[in-house]
């Protein structure tokens, strides 16, 4: 069988793989806890659901604008008028499938091939596929002091000849910190003197903790947005827990989005209708699911640092948003990818390696489940890594006998 080349060099998304292996261990009635989640439980917002069942009964789902329905374009405008405090056009937007599609389609606009495309380490496991994919090269920046928080020094050192653009998300998955207001700031503004595009995926930006405000990119920008090569991402898959509905979007320069317009009219033809009206009902509907889901979480995350406590010698980083969490546990197993392996195989407990996000010896461990799932899961993750554990642990009627040290 021939492949090609570029398909061989992509690798499958590990966090979409592991919902696979949980749900197959499931069936097999298997008592998986899925602290490698990356989506919130609970459920859209009723105006989401009202919109897209409208639509559903008429049974006349047609083709649509490739850039999305005018509906949904005016909705994401008033959006990034409300949280960005800048107005857009039309021509400044465009729907995608996800916030996924969102970047993908934004780094086939601008890359050349060879460009380099820079982003911070820990990163989201996606972003060196998709500027593969685009025929870049994806070059992570690791914070040389191993905090989650890149200094502006560090990035312009990485940035040369071949240097296209920067992606930064904040806040971040897996770490969950938020990047300092004067961070962005300055990465702003170094982005348009070197004349290089920033896109800013701001995914979580509304799942922020402890009263904390989301830093808005937009206002650090000098040039009219129509010059300017900032590109903001968002979606309404995580505030708003669709994330099954994919719908996404970016704001950007005109000329930009057209492109990535283009492209996308020749991939999808843009997301499906029903769910880009369900997206229309969530983001110009009823607001209060988002500050419940965030008081949510929130409680979670205190819940989760709280167990973590009880490790001795596991670095943990309290996030700022989010819903993840992305401790160091090297004192205990080095290798991430055997641990979560260990992990999932002894206690059935389900965490991302951090060498997918760049950085090894840690695990991404999420709380956007139950409080039961975070405590039980922890208890048995604690069970299965400390030596000082009784020889036993029972999940349900199921009795686990240690056979490893
Ligand atoms: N960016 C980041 C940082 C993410 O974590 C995710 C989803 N895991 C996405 C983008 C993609 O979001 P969507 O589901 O809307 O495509």
């Amino acid at each position: 069988m021939s492949i090609s080349q570029l398909a061989k060099s992509i690798c499958e998304s590990p966090t979409l793989k592991l919902n696979e292996t949980a749900a197959l261990l499931r069936e097999k009635g298997e008592p998986v806890i899925h602290l490698g989640g990356g989506e919130p439980k609970s459920r859209a917002p009723i105006d989401a659901i009202v919109n897209c069942t409208a639509v559903l009964n008429t049974g006349e789902v047609r083709y649509a604008p490739a850039d999305g329905i005018p509906a949904l374009k005016k909705a994401i405008i008033r959006y990034t008028d409300e949280n960005y405090n800048r107005v857009v056009g039309v021509k400044n937007v465009v729907a995608s499938n996800g916030a996924k599609q969102a970047i993908m389609i934004a780094l086939y606009a601008i890359l050349e091939p060879k460009d380099e495309v820079l982003y911070p380490a820990p990163y989201w496991v996606s972003y060196p596929e998709m500027v593969k994919l685009a025929g870049g090269v994806p070059i992570p920046i690791m914070p040389e002091d191993g905090s989650f928080h890149p200094s502006v020094a560090e990035i312009a050192a990485a940035v040369g000849a071949y240097t296209k653009a920067i992606i930064l998300n904040s806040p971040n998955n897996p770490s969950g910190a938020m990047y300092s207001e004067e961070f962005i700031a300055e990465m702003v503004r170094f982005c348009e003197k070197k004349n290089l595009y920033l896109i800013m995926d701001d995914t979580y930006n509304r799942l922020i903790f402890d009263g904390k405000a989301p830093t808005n990119c937009c206002q650090y920008a000098q040039s009219d947005l129509n010059s300017s090569k900032l590109i903001v991402v968002n979606c309404v898959s995580k505030m708003y827990a669709m994330t099954g509905f994919r719908v996404g979007w970016a704001v950007g320069n005109e000329e930009v989005i057209g492109a990535m317009s283009n492209i996308q009219s020749q991939q999808t033809s843009g997301p499906s209708v029903p769910a880009q009206w369900a997206a229309v009902g969530a983001l110009n509907g009823v607001q209060s699911s988002i500050q419940s889901l965030r008081m949510t979480l929130e409680n979670n995350r205190n819940i989760l640092m709280d167990r973590l406590k009880a490790f001795d010698g596991v670095k943990v980083t309290k996030p700022d948003g989010t819903f993840y969490t992305f401790p160091d546990f090297s004192a205990y197993m080095k290798d991430s990818q055997k641990l979560s392996n260990f992990l999932l195989e002894k206690v059935r407990v389900v965490t991302v390696p951090g060498k997918d996000f760049g950085m090894e010896g840690h695990l991404r461990v999420s709380f956007c489940g139950t409080v039961k799932d975070i405590t039980e899961g922890i208890e048995r993750i604690k069970w299965a890594l400390d030596p000082n554990s009784p020889n036993e642990l029972y999940l349900g009627d199921r009795k686990l006998v240690r056979d490893w040290q």
